[in-house]
């Protein structure tokens, strides 16, 4: 019941502030969740679901049989592609070459991917620094599995919306770049935001937004 109200809630508040030809994509980032709490998420009508650990990924997918596309949004290491890359729909973590030459070599079809950038420079966190971007971009050119369809980042944790706000308009002119000047990568997604921040990010332009503790959460 909690699950139905909450995702009735954020419905409501996305589509209260993104623009009207804006799509948002509400992924359920699942690491806090049950396959029981997955089917609720289901049924209240998420059908794509974001893991993070390769283990759990590949023992949710022998529970969970509803279809929903498998997003990966966690980091990824090179030497586990070869048992998942071919279990799921879309990767939100690419952000090095020897990944995506693990990924080339086992995947079977093109795959969706989204390059993770760092805009926040916090050493903690994953992705490609903003300036190295369009480099990474081009040298993924010759490789048919990786279909560059988006970038990815996490804002700090912080209060200071301006800083979070920052970051997600690093992500939105770094695509602008992309677009300009590659003709190759369509990148027209950005995946931004989680449930402290998604409704900056939706104002800042996400595609994708990755929803965890806030789907879950207990009203009282
Ligand atoms: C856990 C996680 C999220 C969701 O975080 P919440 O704050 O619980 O919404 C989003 N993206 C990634 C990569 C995550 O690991």
């Amino acid at each position: 019941m909690d699950i139905n109200i909450n995702v009735l809630e954020i419905q409501q508040k996305i589509n209260k502030i993104k623009k009207q030809d804006q799509q948002v994509n509400l992924v359920a980032a699942t690491k806090y969740a049950s396959v029981e709490q997955m089917i609720a998420l289901y049924h209240s009508g998420i059908k794509k679901m974001g893991e993070s650990r390769v283990e759990v990924l590949l023992q949710k997918q022998k529970r969970f049989n509803l279809p929903v596309e498998w997003h990966f949004i966690g980091t990824l290491q090179s030497r586990k592609v070869k048992g998942m890359i071919n279990e799921i729909d879309a990767l939100h973590s690419l952000d090095r070459l020897s990944l995506a030459k693990e990924i080339e070599k086992f995947r079977s079809k093109p795959l969706k991917c989204f390059v993770q950038v760092n805009t926040s420079g916090e050493e903690t966190k994953k992705g490609l620094r903003p300036s190295e971007v369009m480099s990474f971009i081009h040298e993924l050119k010759p490789y048919a599995k990786i279909e560059v369809i988006g970038l990815m980042t996490m804002a700090p944790n912080t209060k200071d919306t301006q800083i979070i706000r920052t970051c997600f308009q690093t992500l939105k002119s770094l695509q602008q770049e992309i677009q300009q000047k590659m003709t190759w990568a369509t990148c027209e997604n950005l995946s931004m935001g989680m449930s402290n921040d998604y409704l900056v990010a939706i104002e800042e332009g996400a595609t994708h937004i990755r929803l965890g503790s806030i789907l879950l959460k207990h009203n009282e």
